[in-house]
């Protein structure tokens, strides 16, 4: 399979040395395999994402700025009033001091609808579009971000959205009333030996006639330890007739068999609920199988194109509430003879900030509005934002507490405690950080968009580097490749971004739509340039594909400022001046990016990086104590019954 040579993993030539398991379980070459199969692989939409990569600057698929349609917008807006009062009234320090949400919050949660936003108000829900969901999340996270997790976790990837979008009529019926009353639901896949690599998923669903019964151990679960329901992905083994595979099951967390043994903590995200549960011949109806038999991956990844857009809207609240405390803390803040603000070297964070905000707040309400409208496929656009808001608002933060000072590093409970404004700004860089691992980490994010990038190069050439492709099938190959690179090629080379007059009615942001313009041509060619030297080894080239992905994520970026400020600017001017502002950082990130491309240490990193594993600069790590060996890095398990006692929490009954 030609798609098999490029997922997480490797390249074919170099499968060889590494395709066995570095542990017990499947090898590199079986994981991509997974991974691949779980790929959706038709395209039936346009994809502005898709085409960017390919040096198409698809304008027209993003522009005219899309709006909600006056229904969803009402509903929306309404919704959003009623949040912005329950937000105000939200103990967010008593959630951090306390390191867990108050039970009465879930209840007022749950009056508000927030369980069931999504959910469509046939089955209870409020039926929100994915625009005013996400602006949702922002709001009520803005009180204390462990609520946006909890929502998230319980309608993104938990029982809601995976039931809406494969679920039975009869499932819907069954579930989807519960959850949008406030039943808390958790998403279970991670194990302690399952992280990026969902191919090691251990945790059995053995069929017993009448349904499964599931055996493993499950970490990580965000509300794991309140969830009335989880969403689990166990193996069903294969069989006659059957080829089994991982498998979706809704399960009912209070099944004899279940024991919530842990609830784990974090560096932020203090109040959520999560968890390590253990499965011990836990039976599940056959009914509870979400899809069939074998599609669990592929629920969890067409779960995760739209799902994945909330922790961007918590990326983009978050980047929101830095600005306010950048803006009113530097004006105010006098040190030599000037408001810290107005000194060069603050005033360029504090811009960063307020272009970095606009950005993301652009490019999320782009994708969501495109979701709704149904008319593009987002997959690529979404995990862009995804990866790009992760790492950006993280930045955000990180500038806020160097502005703050000490005080940035000073909790709020310490900053009260001296009468100062109480700005939890070191707990939202904590809390933040979690988003650049979770829901794919920045490292697995770059890999599933290049692989999604080169697509197209792969199905027509992919077949050339296929060392199982027959000769037939690579003769047919060279053929269409020869077809398709003499058309295509030639289109990279010329293009409305080097036309002076090109895009006018973007007015002063012309310039940097024609830029984008040239960069995707430019980048294209920058990936077909890495496919004709290294051919199937560039999967390897992480470090490359990562650039190139972080350029069309700034492009996309720079596009949804653009496209967004001119249809905003007879309402709000100041949208040009900071889409302006915004594509003038992006550009100078961009033009160090294609840099780095061709000139970078990556050569030499691989060769360090590989000594340092084989212990030759162990030297280097002498002078300080260090941290105990007694302890494995990954603890081992065994299945069977539980030995410790179960740590649920119990909220109190709604009457
Ligand atoms: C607070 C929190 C909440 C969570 N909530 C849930 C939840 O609700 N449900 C759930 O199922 N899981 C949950 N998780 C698990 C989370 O999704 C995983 O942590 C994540 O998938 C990464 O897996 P890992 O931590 O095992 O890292 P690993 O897979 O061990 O990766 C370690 C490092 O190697 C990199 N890496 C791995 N493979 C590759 C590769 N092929 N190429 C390049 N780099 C690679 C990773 O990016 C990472 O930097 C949660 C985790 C946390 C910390």
């Amino acid at each position: 399979m030609v798609g098999e040579l490029w997922t997480p993993g490797g390249t074919v030539t170099a499968q060889k040395e590494h395709a066995r398991p570095t542990t017990q379980g499947p090898t590199e070459r079986e994981a991509r395999r997974v991974a691949e199969a779980a790929r959706q692989t038709e395209w039936t939409k346009p994809s502005f994402g898709k085409e960017l990569f390919l040096g198409r600057f698809r304008l027209d698929l993003v522009d005219p700025w899309p709006t909600p349609s006056p229904e969803a917008r009402a509903k929306g807006e309404a919704f959003l009033a009623r949040a912005a009062e329950l937000t105000e009234r939200i103990d967010g320090r008593r959630i951090e001091r306390e390191a867990r949400i108050y039970d009465e919050l879930f209840g007022e949660l749950a009056d508000l609808g927030a369980f069931g936003m999504k959910i469509p108000e046939a089955y209870g829900g409020q039926g929100l579009s994915n625009l005013y969901y996400n602006k949702a999340l922002a709001l009520i996270a803005s009180g204390n971000p462990s609520l946006g997790a909890l929502l998230s976790a319980h309608q993104s990837i938990g029982v809601p959205q995976p039931v809406k979008m494969f679920g039975t009529e009869e499932q819907k019926k069954r579930f989807l009333p519960r959850v949008a009353a406030g039943e808390v639901s958790a998403f279970l896949l991670t194990e302690p030996d399952v992280g990026s690599d969902p191919a090691r998923v251990a945790t059995s669903a053995t069929p017993d006639g009448e349904g499964y019964v599931l055996d493993g151990l499950k970490l990580w679960a965000t509300n794991g330890t309140i969830a009335g329901l989880f969403v689990v992905m166990a193996r069903v083994p294969a069989t006659d007739g059957n080829r089994g595979g991982i498998t979706a099951f809704v399960v009912e967390a209070d099944s004899p068999g279940i024991t919530v043994e842990a609830r784990n903590s974090f560096l932020g995200l203090r109040g959520i609920e999560n968890a390590l549960i253990r499965f011990d011949g836990v039976r599940v109806p056959a009914e509870n199988v979400l899809m069939g038999v074998g599609r669990g991956l592929k629920i969890a990844l067409a779960t995760l194109n739209t799902g994945r857009l909330s922790l961007p809207a918590m990326c983009v609240g978050g980047s929101k509430w830095c600005l306010n405390v950048a803006r009113g803390w530097s004006a105010e803040r006098v040190q030599w003879g000037r408001a810290v603000g107005a000194h060069e070297a603050v005033a360029t964070k504090i811009a960063f900030i307020a272009g970095t905000t606009y950005a993301l707040e652009s490019m999320l309400d782009l994708c969501c509005m495109l979701a709704d409208d149904e008319t593009n496929d987002i997959r690529i656009e979404a995990a862009l934002v995804k990866l790009y808001a992760s790492e950006m608002a993280w930045k955000v933060a990180d500038e806020l507490i160097q502005i703050r000072g000490g005080r940035g590093y000073e909790t709020a409970d310490s900053l009260e405690a001296r009468g100062e404004r109480p700005a939890e700004v070191e707990q939202i860089l904590r809390d933040l950080r979690i988003n650049r691992i979770f829901e794919g980490s920045t490292e697995i994010m770059h890999l599933l968009i290049a692989r999604e990038a080169v697509d197209t190069h792969l199905d027509v050439a992919g077949d050339i580097i296929d060392p199982d492709a027959s000769k037939r099938a690579k003769a047919e190959a060279v053929a269409r490749a020869a077809g398709f690179y003499a058309g295509w090629l030639p289109t990279l080379a010329v293009g409305a971004g080097f036309m002076p007059s090109a895009y006018r009615e973007f007015g002063p942001l012309a310039k940097h739509v024609r830029f984008v313009e040239r960069s995707s041509r430019r980048v294209a060619a920058s990936i077909f340039a890495g496919m004709a030297r290294w051919q199937g080894g560039m999967e390897r080239r992480q470090a490359f594909l990562g650039r190139a992905v972080d350029i069309g994520a700034e492009l996309f970026a720079m596009t949804a400022c653009c496209v967004r400020a001119k249809a905003e600017a007879a309402s709000d001017p100041t949208g040009v001046e900071l889409a302006d502002a915004f594509c003038e950082q992006a550009r100078v990130r961009v033009d160090a990016l294609f840099t780095a491309l061709w000139h970078n240490s990556d050569t030499s990193d691989r060769k360090l990086a590989r000594k340092v594993l084989e212990g030759r600069y162990t030297k280097l790590e002498d002078g300080v104590r260090h941290i105990r060996e007694d302890l494995p890095w990954v603890a081992p398990w065994k299945l069977g019954p539980s030995t410790t006692p179960d740590v649920r929490r119990k909220l109190p009954k709604r009457g």
